[in-house]
């Protein structure tokens, strides 16, 4: 081979942003280093192993999937090498510096907010090879693709703007051309190197990558435990063990809520090891870029993100299944489609469900937790799955008007407190709980001493307009003006204002918001609220109103009933002014505002904003009424 000039080559941009800042300000947590250089040769050894199984021809074959550590302290370097799949010259020109890169992107955003140093970002992230920047001063990558006509390239960079890239006679070094695979060679700085020895780096092995599943020598000693620890007896597997594993699989740094193992061969042969965890990963912290259960057939990872293990509402679960029951060549068809698998996900499926009926019935402040982050899947199941239903509404649970500080009750125990002859399970939907808590809706209710559960989720109104009941009892809308509440009614006097002059201010309502409104009528059924908007019984649901409102498409305010209250102060006086002084300004204003504070209330308001000058006449009225009443004795 002739000698060829290495080519200089461009690191993209936000790249050379991230090798700035991981080589001048990163000084702890610098071991991850090799946490991200095993699992990248990890990932090589999947992938060429999937190509060999999936019968492709593939250089070298024979060679053992394995990784190798070498590290020699005179001269300050580290060797990670693996027999994977290797990369071609190209791909050694994009992966390694000029292909877009999500987490990156995510790392500098989160860098820009963080308020400390971003070492700690960095453990969470995982950005990856460029984490050998934190501890080189020049990082040497040698690669031969496994594709049989491929020839080995070698990468070298000592961070900078750029990096060379140049055609090598053998990939790894003292080896021949032939070889598959990848060597990095790590060249550490002076104030790095501590991590030059066996010792060290032995302990950084275990630490983060004792469960890679192939083998990593060290010094030609394997080292580390490499076992499918699902495949383990669940009386040996310790929760240290389950949490260690999950750390290691997720880069959580929390511990998860709850771990499930599953060591099955009736009905069906698995063996899984599955977490629910402590938080939502989103935003920038997420580390995995979808959701998904790694899936081994045979010890071998066929799928990283697995998406039919489980009912897509349970996405949130994490783990690892590993089954004898599918091929090796498995598409995602097949995983879809074979009977085998459709058991598999039975068996997992339902294991998640006793384990989240366990945390509910017996640990309900894990349960509070789980469902603070991730209550909305379970709504989302309830909402999609009818089959599944009548298994997840036991895991529901809602803030009501008898919860204290903001606990939940579930619907067995509201329907436990049930009064004897109540028909219904109350419910109101909102914005939030304090603009719930003070509707009008609920103002009947209230006075029976009727239990309401409080639905301030977007989702809630798909889901209640999914829901027909719950043990036999339907669910009823607190804002729906056919609820009869007959103990209420009996408990009312007769309405003190006189039904003419209710009936001239019912006309002048009309006159105000003509088309906006289907009708104005009275209603007993409030009590400390001059009035409210209901539905007329040909609507849409009103649970549907709110979910278009949500979405905003093409969204109009639906014509709604105005009720109002004869017995409530407000009503008597307009009623009174409209009688004796129809010319009165303030009349008009307070029915336009009193219908806006209606929709404000039902959640449906399209732009609360607009009503600033409006309130701002009314209490210009107000106050200039305080005024020139000033001085006279009040009557
Ligand atoms: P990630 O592993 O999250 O994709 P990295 O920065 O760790 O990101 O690696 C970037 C890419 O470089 C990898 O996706 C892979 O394509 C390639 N790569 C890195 N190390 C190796 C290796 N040892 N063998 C083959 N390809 C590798
Ligand atoms: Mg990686």
């Amino acid at each position: 081979m002739t000698e060829t000039q290495p080519e200089s080559l461009e690191f993209r941009a936000e790249i050379r942003q991230l090798l700035h800042i991981l080589a001048h300000s990163l000084y702890t947590h610098r071991e991850i280093f090799m946490r991200e250089l095993i699992s990248n040769a990890s990932d090589a050894l999947h992938r060429v192993q999937f190509e060999m199984l999936t019968n492709r021809e593939v250089t070298s074959p024979e060679s053992e999937l394995a990784i190798h550590v070498e590290v020699d302290p005179d001269a300050r370097t580290i060797t990670v090498r693996d027999s994977g799949i290797g990369m071609t010259r190209e791909e050694l020109v994009e992966n390694l510096g000029t292909i877009a890169h999500s987490g990156v992107a995510a790392f500098l955003e989160s860098v820009q907010d963080a308020q400390g140093p971003a070492a700690d970002l960095i453990g969470r992230f995982g950005v990856g090879f460029y984490s050998a920047f934190m501890v080189a001063d020049e990082v040497r990558v040698r690669s031969r693709s496994y594709r049989p006509d491929a020839t080995p390239y070698e990468w070298v960079s000592s961070a900078g703007n750029s990096f060379t890239i140049a055609p090598v006679e053998a990939n790894l070094p003292g080896e021949g051309a032939a070889q598959r695979g990848t060597s990095v060679v790590v060249k550490l700085k002076e104030d790095a190197a501590e991590f030059a020895t066996q010792w060290k780096l032995e302990q950084i092995i275990l630490k983060h990558s004792n469960y890679v599943p192939f083998a990593i020598y060290l010094g030609g000693r394997e080292v580390n435990l490499k076992t499918a620890l699902w495949r383990q007896m669940p009386a040996e597997v310790t929760e240290e063990k389950q949490h260690e594993f999950y750390r290691q699989l997720t880069l959580d740094t929390e511990k998860p809520l709850a771990s499930m193992q599953l060591n099955t061969d009736a009905p069906v042969q698995v063996y899984a090891l599955l977490y629910i965890p402590s938080r939502r990963d989103t935003g920038p912290f997420r580390v995995k870029t979808d959701y998904g259960i790694r899936l081994y057939t045979k010890k071998v990872l066929i799928q990283e993100q697995a998406k039919d293990l489980l009912p897509p509402y349970f996405r949130f679960v994490e783990g690892v299944v590993d089954t004898e029951e599918l091929p090796l060549n498995v598409s995602r068809e097949t995983v879809q489609s074979s009977r085998a698998m459709e058991r598999v996900r039975k068996v997992l499926e339902n294991r998640v469900f006793k384990e989240l009926s366990r945390l509910a019935n017996e640990a309900p402040e894990s349960y509070a937790r789980f469902w603070e982050e991730f209550g909305v899947y379970i709504k989302e199941g309830v909402t999609t799955d009818l089959a599944g239903r009548d298994r997840l509404m036991p895991l529901l649970r809602f803030h009501s008007s008898r919860s204290e500080n903001g606990g939940l009750v579930s619907l067995a125990e509201y329907v436990g407190r049930m009064k004897e002859d109540q028909p219904a399970i109350y419910y109101l939907l909102g914005e939030d709980l304090t603009s719930v808590a003070s509707s009008p809706h609920l103002d009947s209710l209230r006075a029976n001493n009727l239990e309401v559960l409080y639905l301030v989720d977007p989702v809630d109104g798909l889901m209640m307009a999914s829901l027909p009941d719950y043990g036999g009892k339907p669910f009823k809308g607190a804002d729906d003006p056919n609820t009869q509440l007959p103990s209420f009614d009996e408990a009312t006097s007769e309405s003190p204002l006189p039904i003419k002059d209710l009936d001239r201010l019912k006309e002048r309502c009309v006159d105000v918001l003509g088309d906006r409104i289907a009708q104005v009528r009275d209603t007993r059924a409030l009590r400390n609220s001059p009035c409210r908007l209901v539905s007329p019984d040909d609507a849409p649901s009103r649970e549907m109103q709110r979910v278009y409102r949500m979405l905003n498409r093409d969204y109009e305010v639906p014509r709604k009933i105005l009720e109002l209250n004869p017995r409530h102060p407000l009503i008597q006086n307009l009623a009174w002014l409209v009688v004796n002084r129809p010319q009165e300004p303030l009349i008009n204003l307070a029915i336009e505002q009193l219908y806006e504070n209606g929709l404000l209330i039902e959640g449906i308001h399209p732009n609360a904003a607009a009503m600033a000058p409006r309130i701002q006449s009314l209490l210009e009225m107000a106050a200039g009424t305080l005024r020139s009443g000033e001085g006279k004795e009040p009557d």
